[in-house]
């Protein structure tokens, strides 16, 4: 990997983590207000091998585009349906796979919890959204 492409990499992982839970565009114009040369497509291919090597995690939310975090170790996520923002739930991570493996014979590698309803900001405001 060359100089250019660390550096590029390094800037993708700071924007996730100054953002607290972006998507993609959100990274893309947190870098481009101060290096307006680097590309949109360099941040996505960044953001997907960060999210492939497990620097950050990539939150597939079902709807709308996916999320990205820096904190890659296991946690839930609450998601607000009215503005579309991802927040940490402050709950203890389930681990129910040694009972799946046992009734099921399952053997769990990861599993998905998100919260869907309306974020505290939102609902301050009516869950009406200006603009
Ligand atoms: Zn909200
Ligand atoms: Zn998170």
């Amino acid at each position: 990997m060359d100089r250019r492409n660390t550096i590029q990499r390094q800037l993708v992982l700071q924007a996730v983590r100054r953002l607290d839970h972006p998507d993609a565009e959100e990274v893309y114009e947190e870098i481009f207000r101060e290096h307006p040369n680097v590309s949109k497509g360099t941040i996505y291919r960044n953001l997907n091998i960060l999210a492939a090597q497990g620097e950050i995690l990539k939150i597939e939310t079902g709807e709308g585009a996916d999320k990205f975090d820096f904190r890659t170790q296991p946690h839930y996520h609450l998601r607000c349906r009215l503005c579309g923002k991802v927040f940490d739930a402050h709950l203890p991570p389930l681990s129910p796979e040694k009972i799946l493996g046992d009734t099921h014979g399952f053997i769990v590698e990861r599993h998905n919890l998100e919260f869907i309803g309306t974020c505290s900001e939102c609902n301050k405001s009516g869950g009406i959204k200006n603009g």
